[in-house]
């Protein structure tokens, strides 16, 4: 069974991307655009995850985070609470109230998801898959293992990192940049050459006996896993 999110936010649009995403990762997702609106669906409800937007109108987000924390039944509920860039003080805040992260305005959605599943991974493990697997290669994210045709391949923190992402959505064309968010996050400044020496540093590794790559070079785009390999 797939974990349930609710997202609490005003801003629709951001909402409609939200959900997409999410849905797309095969979450379930319910959406509120009040603070007191969202108050009353998670009193019939709890939810695996709650996105919370922190200015909202009805209840602000801070509000609804603090009360969420004193009733014992959402007391653990992971919250990641959404900022808008520039309120320090206010982030700082967030946290003390209770919400177990804070993701700053505007930010990248791959990084929105890593940040959920990292959480639900840690709240409910049985909810999010800790192995994947695609075509003969296999890893496991909780263990930090992968495997290749049956035998263990020893990969980098940076390169476990890129080929769990890459194999979180196969067939998927990912640009430089949408990868230097994805795997190093977008707070980090790393030059988009990067991405290419540790895409090589990873092919070298996973190729290794092997005359195949599931690793597929799109010119002028990025990189992405080969879905015809992943199908073979
Ligand atoms: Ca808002």
């Amino acid at each position: 069974m797939s974990a349930r999110i609710l997202i609490v936010e005003d801003e629709e649009a951001l909402t409609t991307l939200l959900r997409y995403n999410l849905e797309a990762e095969d979450f379930q997702v319910d959406t509120a655009a009040r603070g007191d609106d969202a108050d009353t669906m998670l009193k019939e409800k709890v939810p695996d995850l709650v996105i919370l937007d922190w200015m909202l109108p009805g209840l602000s987000g801070i509000e609804l985070c603090r009360r969420l924390r004193a009733r014992p039944e959402t007391k653990q509920l992971p919250i990641i609470m959404l900022t808008a860039r520039g309120e320090e003080s206010e982030r700082v805040r967030g946290l003390a109230t209770g919400a177990d992260d804070y993701i700053v305005k505007p930010f990248s959605v791959p990084e929105l998801l890593a940040r959920v599943r990292a959480l639900l991974r840690r709240s409910s493990p049985e909810r999010v898959s800790n192995v994947l697997t695609f075509g003969d290669v296999e890893i496991d994210r909780e263990k930090k293992r992968v495997i290749r045709g049956g035998r263990a391949i020893d990969l980098g923190p940076t390169e476990f990192r890129l080929l769990e992402f890459l194999m979180e959505r196969p067939g998927r064309v990912f640009s430089r940049e949408q990868l230097l968010d994805g795997v190093w996050g977008s707070e980090v400044y790393v030059d988009e050459r990067t991405v290419d020496v540790h895409v090589g540093r990873l092919r070298k590794v996973l190729n290794r006996g092997h005359d195949d790559d599931p690793i597929r070079t799109v010119r002028g785009s990025g990189y992405a896993l080969d879905d015809r390999y992943g199908k073979a």
